[in-house]
């Protein structure tokens, strides 16, 4: 799945484009409304800033739907909603509305891949490491036959973690996907988290500190939650 990010921002257009690859998708950016329209390959996603330098974002929605049916998510800064409504009668699928966070914007993708190619590949639906299953589109985390209900951000951190088990996730990878692609802020608060997502998934060595780097989800068998469902 191709991934262009149109975007005039370069320091926002990067953050995107590499937690877009690290999340599995083949990730471009160009930083003009004419460059989107002459993107060669055809993407089969575009993230489309309607503040963008030489076109008007609404009429690149416009002339990218007259041709494809490309799917189109629009990101639009607060006090912008005319330009929202406009790009989503032009055929934009959904739109972000900015700061947002990277796991927001994977979930988008994700639906709006379900609704444009109902039987495509829209990336894995369901993330499995042992005994762990996270299903991406009801959100139904399970450790064996057990049901774990975590809040959206426990889950997000989680999600981080198992899309790719055993690789150490930095703590500002976590962020930038729980929380937002511009988190500056303590991390603390990510350690709160972490904490809480333990206890529930009551699982010892699910997820290992990595000290110094970060976190990862530990071997699928070193848990004795259940039998491993690989
Ligand atoms: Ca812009």
């Amino acid at each position: 799945m191709r991934v262009l990010v149109v975007e005039d921002d370069t320091g926002i257009a990067d953050l995107l484009v590499r937690g877009l690859r690290r999340a599995g998708y083949t990730a471009e950016s160009v930083s003009t409304g004419r460059q989107a329209l002459a993107a060669v390959p055809e993407p089969d996603v575009v993230l489309l800033d309607l503040g963008l330098p030489d076109l008007d974002g609404v009429e690149v929605c416009r002339r990218l739907r007259s041709r494809s049916d490309v799917a189109i998510i629009v990101v639009t800064a607060r006090g912008e909603e005319g330009d929202r409504v406009a790009a989503l009668d032009e055929g934009a699928d959904d739109y972000l509305v900015k700061p947002f966070g990277l796991a927001e914007l994977l979930a988008r993708i994700r639906a709006v891949l379900r609704r444009v190619h109902p039987v495509g590949p829209a990336g894995p639906e369901v993330l499995r490491h042992g005994s762990l299953e996270m299903d991406l589109r009801t959100h139904k985390v399970t450790v064996g036959q057990r049901e774990v209900a975590l809040t959206p951000k426990e889950f997000d951190i989680l999600e981080a973690l198992a899309v790719d088990p055993g690789r150490v996730v930095t703590r500002q990878e976590i962020l930038e996907r729980a929380w937002d692609a511009h988190w500056y802020g303590p991390t603390k608060v990510l350690d709160v988290h972490i904490a809480a997502l333990r206890r529930k998934l009551d699982a010892p060595g699910l997820v290992e500190t990595v000290y110094g780097r970060g976190f990862r989800l530990g071997p699928p068998d070193g848990d004795a939650a259940g039998p491993a469902q690989r």
